[in-house]
């Protein structure tokens, strides 16, 4: 953790503890609740190894990848004005998060990492933090690789990874948000608490991280009216503290004491 990270991450909680205190989804939920600790340090610590993954994934992508797209196409693209790219970025970024989920959710060798984010069983902002270190750098590579290769400018990248931070703390807050017939565009609050809901009727649903429209068009959205869901988690057994989260999708299976769960299927 360096100082920087330490800083933005007290000025997140400025912002999103009076959020939550004056839109309480969940009055009575406390902020120092059941696993506040390990959410701290996947806070605190997991941001480092998730970007030197992205980094990694990225550059190789780019280096091997890099051909298919002509030098004037980049060009292009980057010389368009920044909010244009963000919008672009957000779209092309979301379709490539929407299905790298999807696979999560589907294969149950990368269920197991993504099993973690969804242990979260009291939802707030600083849960949004638990993920799985493999499960981010996959699913954002999914996000980042073709805006990349597309040559959209480092200043609309920034601005998107920005936003797209922000934008999912605020799906996981604990925070009760109409945003009205937006909702089917973007995805709200209430649109991703179904995805963490642990009830059949919203298992692999709403799997977009930013634009609620795509699982529109795919068929996976699940959005009862003003509803929320009774309860989150999973009904895989997993472990309470950080360092055994992080192991968990790698001990051989017959060692892990699970219970079948519907998202294994
Ligand atoms: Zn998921
Ligand atoms: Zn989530």
């Amino acid at each position: 953790m360096d100082v920087l990270n330490l800083k933005a991450f007290l000025i997140t909680a400025l912002i999103f503890v009076p959020i939550e205190h004056l839109f309480a989804l969940r009055p009575r939920q406390k902020i120092v609740r059941k696993a506040f600790l390990n959410d701290l340090i996947y806070a605190l610590f997991n941001g480092a190894p998730i970007t030197l993954g992205l980094i990694a994934t990225t550059t190789l992508a780019t280096g091997m990848l890099g051909w298919l797209v002509p030098g004037f196409v980049g060009a292009a693209i980057s010389s368009q004005p920044v909010w244009l790219q963000v919008i672009e970025i957000i779209v092309i970024a979301d379709i490539g998060f929407y299905f790298a989920h999807r696979a999560f959710h589907a294969i149950p060798f990368l269920w197991h990492f993504h099993a973690i984010h969804h242990s979260i069983e009291e939802l707030d902002w600083l849960a949004g933090h638990r993920v799985h270190p493999v499960d981010q750098v996959l699913t954002k590579s999914a996000s980042f690789v073709p805006i990349y290769l597309l040559g959209f400018s480092g200043e609309s990248i920034v601005l998107f990874a920005f936003i797209f931070h922000a934008h999912a703390l605020l799906l996981h807050a604990n925070v009760r948000l109409n945003i009205g017939p937006l909702r089917w565009l973007i995805a709200s609050p209430q649109f991703h608490h179904w995805h963490h809901a642990n009830e059949r009727v919203a298992y692999d649903k709403n799997f977009a991280g930013q634009l609620s429209l795509i699982d529109v068009a795919f068929g996976t959205m699940y959005l009862p009216g003003k509803t929320v869901p009774a309860r989150y988690g999973v009904d895989d057994a997993i472990p309470s503290n950080y360092i055994e989260q992080l192991a968990y999708p790698l001990v051989p299976r017959g060692r892990v004491n699970e219970t079948p769960s519907a998202n294994d299927a």
